[in-house]
């Protein structure tokens, strides 16, 4: 018999219980045991008043923002009314079934407010962190590092090109944060602040970097960088820098320092793409920090052309100079300087050669300097730190380090393409660092609870 409701709707009093109504495998479920904001609620405590009216329960909308970073839900306004509609998510927020959700614009107030002040993503991300090790999900032998661009919220054609001065009427929030920032930089700057020149200039989000992906289309962005755990992909540190190398590379300094300091970590081994194998990190990676670059060398000594390539000569480190297979001497200087010199170049080389009167007759000459009547050879002041990278990378550990490289990728993946995170929604670098925070976050609590609990929903499998 076919059945047919009544389409009454109108019962005042219902027994609902909230918590039967939530999957026992839901991925929140997972989080939910694992997150503990007891510790961010007394941190928090000394920005609000103590007379007045009470406030927003700073933990509700921070779980507001876990939901919203954990399931891909971008938008303020949407978070709210998903909140206000999915069980599971209210569930979570510990709200009653009647009670009221917080106004989207309540967000934007404690973000740029309160939370900014207090640092109090950072606590999160910290204490989220300390839980996962707490739970030996971070074993701090091996990490890696890399970084992704990610969109500003700035359209491409509202910016000015290089060399030109933007103007701000009403300038926003991100504008002023920017111009403080180029102030702070630049002691003696008044309307005329000198901006930097060497780039297009947003006028939406002046600190987002004009910058373009391998093959793709130019764009403002912010790079996040990641530094993990390879045990298991615990992100164990995140910092916000703008779209260029040479920042994404020194944020990796601060990381590895910062989670030295904060959490006793130091690896034994950083592993990373090209990008950190410059001779400066390599250095700074086995003289300063003693940790072993896991990271491709740039290397340009090899010739394509069939001459000689340094390689093939022999360094002397005590004489300081090579051999060449002839064995002629190349050095840095042939006679003793009154003032002691160290002949470093602008690029941090020092250049060996060899002499004229040594390579003039020489059987070799056609292979080794067939259009300069002497050879030189730049040596990098970072030669020996190179020499180590160089080494390691003839192990089958450091095969093994590349494989494991990926699991920093795949998180990238799983934040652009799972957490939805392709693109910015707040402006400026503070804008950037929140959003980064909450989404390492929301990263390693989705790791922790499906690791921990087995949590294998719906929600959950994308981790
Ligand atoms: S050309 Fe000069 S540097 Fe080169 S192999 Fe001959 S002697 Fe040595």
């Amino acid at each position: 018999m076919m059945g047919q409701q009544d389409g009454s709707q109108d019962r005042l009093f219902y027994s609902f219980n909230l918590d039967e109504h939530v999957p026992r495998d839901h991925l929140l479920r997972g989080i939910d045991q694992v997150l503990d904001l007891r510790e961010l609620r007394a941190q928090l405590a000394p920005f609000y008043s103590h007379t007045g009216r009470p406030s927003i329960d700073p933990e509700l909308i921070l779980r507001m923002l876990i939901v919203g970073y954990c399931c891909g839900i971008r938008s303020e306004r949407r978070l709210c009314e998903e909140v206000h509609l999915n069980l599971a998510y209210r569930w979570f927020c510990r709200l009653e079934l009647d009670a009221q959700v917080p106004n989207h614009s309540t967000f934007s107030k404690n973000r740029h407010g309160r939370f900014r002040t207090s640092d109090a993503f950072r606590q999160l991300f910290e204490s989220v962190l300390r839980r996962c090790m707490t739970e030996g999900l971070v074993g701090g032998e091996g990490f890696a590092v890399d970084a992704s661009f990610i969109r500003a919220d700035a359209n491409r054609a509202r910016g000015v090109e290089r060399g030109q001065v933007p103007k701000w009427e009403n300038p926003s929030r991100a504008v002023r944060e920017y111009l403080e920032g180029v102030e702070a930089t630049n002691p003696v700057a008044s309307d005329d602040t000198e901006l930097p020149s060497e780039r297009n200039i947003s006028l939406s989000d002046p600190a987002a970097h004009w910058t373009a992906a391998p093959g793709g289309p130019p764009q403002y962005a912010y790079s996040t960088n990641y530094l993990i755990d390879l045990d298991v992909g615990i992100i164990v540190d995140v910092e916000a820098t703008p779209a260029n190398r040479s920042w994404e590379v020194e944020s990796t300094k601060v990381m590895v320092d910062r989670v030295e300091e904060r959490f006793g970590l130091k690896p034994r081994r950083l592993v990373g793409d090209t990008a950190y194998g410059s001779g400066a990190m390599l250095s700074w990676m086995v003289k300063e920090k003693e940790i072993a670059p896991h990271v491709p060398v740039w290397d340009k000594t090899q010739r394509k052309d069939g001459t000689l390539s340094s390689n093939e000569f022999t360094w002397n480190e005590q004489a300081n100079e090579y051999r060449c297979p002839e064995g002629v001497s190349l050095r840095s200087e042939r006679r003793n300087f009154t003032e002691p010199r160290d002949h470093v170049t602008k690029a941090d080389t020092i250049i060996y050669r060899s002499r004229k009167q040594d390579c003039a007759g020489c059987q070799l000459k056609q292979r080794c300097c067939p259009n300069t009547s002497i050879r030189k050879i730049a040596r990098s002041v970072h030669e020996e730190s190179r020499d180590v990278g160089r080494a390691i990378g003839r192990t089958p550990e450091y095969i093994d380090s590349k494989r494991q490289r990926k699991k920093v990728e795949m998180l990238f993946a799983h934040l652009k393409r799972i957490l939805k995170l392709d693109r910015l929604r707040l402006r400026g670098m503070s804008g950037a660092r929140d959003e980064f925070l909450l989404a390492a976050t929301a990263q390693n609590l989705r790791r922790m609870a499906k690791r921990l609990l087995g949590v294998q929903g719906r929600t959950a499998a994308a981790i």
